[in-house]
C-alpha cells in the first residue's frame, strides 16, 4: 500500500513536474488530464481533483458537468512513453456535490462489485486473472488492387492491410493459418518487440510472467502477467493495453485487440482466469468435479445460465461475434469441463495446490471494459451461489466434434451483438443486484451500444457484399 504523503514526497524528491491523471470511459478507453506539480496535494487523494465530465460518451449532460478525479496512489508509475517526466495515477471518478462515488464510472462500479461479495458472505477476495491476445500489423495502407484476402477497416479511416507482405515477395517462413503457435525465428518476427513490451510492464509495476507467438499467422501475439484483486487486475490490464499499443506505434506498428481482424485464421480472446476466496482462503477447491468446490459449480452456473446477457459487457462489439464462430477455439457454446478448450468455462489443471483451483471463462474479448466485464462476471458467479444453480453436466468431449443432434443440446452463445443487447434488456437483475450496475446505466449501454455500433455497422456496405 502506497500513501499519498508518500506519492507527495516522491514528487518532491524527484521534483517531478507533471502529474497524469488517467481514468476510464464507458466504452473502456483510458482518458487523462495532465496538471503541474503544484495542483495537486494531499486533499487530491481524499476529496479529488476537479474536471469537466460533460464531454465524456455516456456520462453527464453539459449542465451539470462538473465532477472529481480522485487518484489511487498504488497506481502510480512513471509513464514510459512520455519524453518529460511525468507520474500517472489512475483514478476513479466522484460526484463533486456528495462526493459520493460516480454511478456510471466503471472503476467504481467494480469496487462496488467486491464491496457486494463482501456483504453476501461468500467471500472477501476476487481474484482475476486476463490473457488478451492481439494482433500487430503493420501500419501501411492497403492497397484494393493487390486484394490477398486480408484486410481490416479502421472506422471510418479507410482499409488498411494486415501486415502480411505483398504478395510475390518472398514465402519463406510464413506457416499456413493456424499454424503460427508457435514456431521459433525466423518464422517469428515479433519476439522481441513482444520482450520490449513485457520488460516495459515490469519497469512500471505489473507482475509479468512470459511473452509469446499465437495461433494466428503473422503477428497474434500474448503475453502473461500474474492475477490479482478485481480492480487491481483490471487497472494491469489496461496498463497491459497501454504499454502493448505504444510500444508497437514506436516500432512503426499498430497492435489491435480486435476480436477477428482476420478472416479465416484464429481471433484474438481475452480468457479471464477467475476465483472467489475467503479470510485467506480458496473457496473454489473442494472434492466435487475437477477438484472444485460446491459453490464453485454454482458459480459456473451463474456465469452460464447468464452468458447470453453477460456478453454484452464481455463481448461487447459487433465484430466480438465473428470470433465466437466454430473452428478458431474460440468458444460457441454455453458448457463447462476440464481441460477442454472448446467448452466455454474451462477449469484449467492447477495440480495438487487449492491455492491455484480457479475456473476459465473463455468467451470474453480485450475490446470490453475490463471494470464492467470483471464485475458482471463476478455477479453471474454470485447469483449461481446465492440460487444454488446447477451447472449441469460437463462436458468432456470435443464439441466441435459433437452430432447436429447432441450439438442441439448445447445452449449457444449469442449471434450478435443486437442478440446480446437483447439478453441483457431481459436478463439483468443479477447486476443491479446491490445497485451496483445501476439500472439507468444498463440502459444507457444499451442505447450507446445500438445506435453508435450495431445501427452504424448494419448501415454499411461491406467489402464482401461488392462480389455480389
Ligand atoms: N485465440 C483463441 C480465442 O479466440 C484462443 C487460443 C488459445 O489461447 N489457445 O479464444
Ligand atoms: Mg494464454
Ligand atoms: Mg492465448
Ligand atoms: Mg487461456
Amino acid at each position: 500500500m502506497t500513501t499519498p504523503q508518500e506519492i507527495l514526497e516522491w514528487i518532491k524528491r524527484d521534483n517531478i513536474q507533471l502529474i497524469d491523471l488517467k481514468f476510464i470511459d464507458t466504452p473502456g478507453i483510458w482518458q487523462h488530464l495532465t496538471l503541474y506539480q503544484d495542483q495537486i496535494d494531499e486533499s487530491s487523494f481524499s476529496v479529488g481533483v476537479p474536471f469537466d465530465g460533460s464531454s465524456i460518451r455516456g456520462w453527464k449532460s453539459i449542465n451539470e458537468s462538473d465532477m472529481l478525479m480522485v487518484p489511487d496512489p498504488d497506481t502510480a508509475w512513471i509513464d514510459p512513453f512520455y519524453e518529460v517526466p511525468t507520474l500517472s495515477l489512475i483514478c476513479s471518478i466522484r460526484e463533486p456535490r456528495t462526493g459520493e462515488p460516480y454511478g456510471r464510472d466503471p472503476r467504481s462500479i467494480a469496487q462496488k462489485a467486491v464491496d457486494y461479495l463482501k456483504s453476501t458472505g461468500i467471500g472477501d477476495t476476487a481474484f482475476f486473472g486476463p490473457e488478451a491476445e492481439f494482433f500487430l500489423f503493420d501500419s501501411v495502407r492497403f492497397d484494393q488492387t493487390q486484394n490477398s484476402g486480408y484486410y481490416y477497416v479502421d472506422s471510418d479511416e479507410g482499409i488498411w492491410n494486415s501486415g502480411r507482405e505483398e504478395p510475390g515477395g518472398n514465402l519463406g517462413y510464413k506457416p499456413r493459418n493456424k499454424e503460427g503457435y508457435f514456431p521459433v525465428a525466423p518464422t517469428d518476427t515479433s519476439q522481441d518487440i513482444r520482450s520490449e513490451m513485457l520488460l516495459t510492464m515490469l519497469k512500471i509495476g505489473v507482475p509479468i510472467e512470459k511473452h509469446h507467438h499465437e495461433v494466428a499467422t503473422g503477428g497474434q501475439c500474448e503475453l502473461g502477467f500474474r492475477f490479482g484483486k478485481l480492480v487491481q487486475a483490471a487497472d494491469w490490464l489496461l496498463t497491459y493495453k497501454y504499454v502493448i499499443k505504444n510500444v508497437a506505434r514506436k516500432h512503426g506498428k499498430s497492435a489491435t485487440f480486435m476480436p477477428k481482424p482476420v478472416f479465416g485464421d484464429n481471433g484474438s480472446g481475452m480468457h479471464v482466469h477467475q476465483s472467489i476466496w475467503n479470510n485467506g482462503e480458496p473457496t473454489f477447491a473442494g472434492d466435487k468435479y475437477a477438484g472444485l468446490s460446491q459453490n464453485a459449480l454454482w458459480y459456473i452456473g451463474g456465469i452460464l445460465k447468464h452468458a447470453p446477457s453477460l456478453l454484452a459487457f464481455t463481448n461487447p462489439t459487433t465484430n466480438s461475434y465473428k470470433r465466437l464462430v466454430p473452428g478458431f477455439e474460440a468458444p460457441v457454446n454455453l458448457a463447462y469441463s476440464q481441460g477442454n478448450r472448446s467448452a466455454s468455462v474451462r477449469i484449467p489443471l492447477s495440480g495438487p495446490n487449492p491455492k491455484a483451483k480457479r475456473l476459465e471463462f473463455r468467451c470474453p474479448d480485450a475490446t470490453s471494459n475490463p471494470y464492467l466485464a470483471f464485475a458482471a462476471m463476478l455477479l453471474a458467479g454470485i447469483d449461481g451461489i446465492k440460487n444454488q444453480i446447477d451447472p449441469g453436466e460437463p462436458l468432456d468431449v470435443d464439441i466441435y466434434e459433437l452430432s447436429p443432434e447432441e450439438l442441439s443440446k448445447v445452449p449457444s452463445t449469442p449471434g450478435s451483438l443486437r442478440d446480446a443487447l437483447e439478453n441483457l434488456e431481459r436478463d439483468h437483475e443479477f447486476l443491479t443486484a446491490g445497485n451496483v450496475f445501476p439500472e439507468d446505466f444498463i440502459e444507457s449501454w444499451i442505447t450507446y451500444k445500438l445506435d453508435r455500433e450495431v445501427i452504424p455497422v448494419s448501415i454499411r456496405p461491406h467489402p464482401y457484399e461488392f462480389l455480389l
